[in-house]
């Protein structure tokens, strides 16, 4: 069905029919702003992320379902790289013509089902018909005590850094995705199904982050949206420092090192320049490690210490069979040619 058949105020009541709200919600949809409530002595924690056809996805290779989730999870990881716990959304669509009401309807499904899971109420944002392409903008909020929230610009020297998880594994599966999953041989499909999932579904890791902020475990958190080799970067250089990567310790499934192998690359590169794990990148003070040797376990995914942070004037290393070269090469970064 054409959108132009039911128009914009049926479309949005469409929309609305696969949301809820939370107790939170003092006035949602259907005012001209909605009024939330925060829990005492919370600060409002707050992000956004945009979505452009042509730019960051194709039509025509992604489902409304892998859209919906994908575009909420990318900010839920952002809201759990704080330390805090995500509470509304709310969520603008520019909508080409050629886009149909099924497509909408699939998307909102997703993205009711989504936020139940990870409790998020949407409510608000708007919808317009675009003449360049499917966008989709999603505002998130979140809260956090203040003294509880984690920046990233609390590292300090000697700290450990940690990572969340197996790191790689998106920048495999959009190649799978690139290449095409038939094309691949019979005994990689596996692999591949594993890869394309953690590319098109990454669990925003909001349990960790928040686990690590209330027990005060962590001196400085990130996201990692752009590989480690950019996102250490924005660490250190909000928290004036420098770090070294043991490229060794850095953790790869068995299913990324498989496809890696396949293909004669290193699993190195898609860990370090590849992007959009959405795993947690997080530094802990010598003073806690005891601390957190005692507490990790209640995480119950694996993490792992992949360097220390050193003195701002040392730069940013790679230590990788025995030898130190600077990490230089940068993932992937909007508006820069490389
Ligand atoms: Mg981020």
């Amino acid at each position: 069905m054409k959108i132009q058949e039911i128009g914009e105020f049926q479309l949005i009541e469409r929309m609305n029919r696969s949301l809820q709200k939370n107790e939170g919600v003092v006035l949602g949809i259907g005012d001209d702003c909605a009024a939330l409530k925060l829990s005492s002595g919370c600060l409002l924690i707050a992000t956004t992320d945009i979505l452009i056809e042509k730019i960051h996805f194709h039509l025509e290779q992604v489902t409304p379902e892998q859209m919906a989730f994908k575009s909420l999870a990318v900010n839920l990881s952002d809201i759990a790289s704080m330390g805090a716990r995500p509470l509304y959304a709310l969520v603008s669509l520019g909508i080409p013509s050629s886009v149909s009401v099924e497509f909408v309807d699939d998307f909102y499904r997703e993205l009711g089902e989504s936020g139940k899971k990870y409790n998020v109420a949407v409510v608000g944002g708007d919808t317009s018909s675009s003449k360049s392409g499917l966008i989709v903008n999603i505002v998130l909020l979140g809260e956090q005590k203040e003294e509880l929230i984690v920046r990233r610009s609390g590292a300090k020297a000697g700290d450990s850094i940690f990572v969340t998880g197996t790191l790689g594994d998106s920048a495999a599966g959009l190649k799978v995705f690139r290449t095409g999953k038939d094309t691949m041989a019979p005994a990689l499909q596996k692999e591949a199904d594993f890869v394309l999932a953690r590319h098109s579904f990454p669990e925003p890791r909001l349990g960790e982050g928040k686990f690590l902020a209330e027990n005060r475990l962590a001196s400085s958190m990130i996201d990692l949206s752009d590989g480690v080799a950019s996102d250490i970067r924005r660490l250190c250089e909000q928290s004036r420092v420098g770090a070294r990567i043991f490229a060794d310790s850095i953790p790869f499934s068995s299913e990324m090192k498989v496809l890696a192998e396949s293909w004669k690359k290193d699993p190195l590169d898609f860990a370090l320049y590849g992007g959009e794990d959405y795993e947690l990148m997080f530094t802990v003070a010598k003073k806690d490690l005891k601390k957190f040797g005692e507490l990790r376990e209640k995480l119950h995914i694996p993490l792992s210490c992949i360097g220390e942070i050193v003195k701002e004037a040392e730069g940013i290393s790679l230590v990788k069979d025995n030898s130190v070269s600077e990490l230089g090469k940068t993932g992937y970064e909007h508006f820069r040619n490389k």
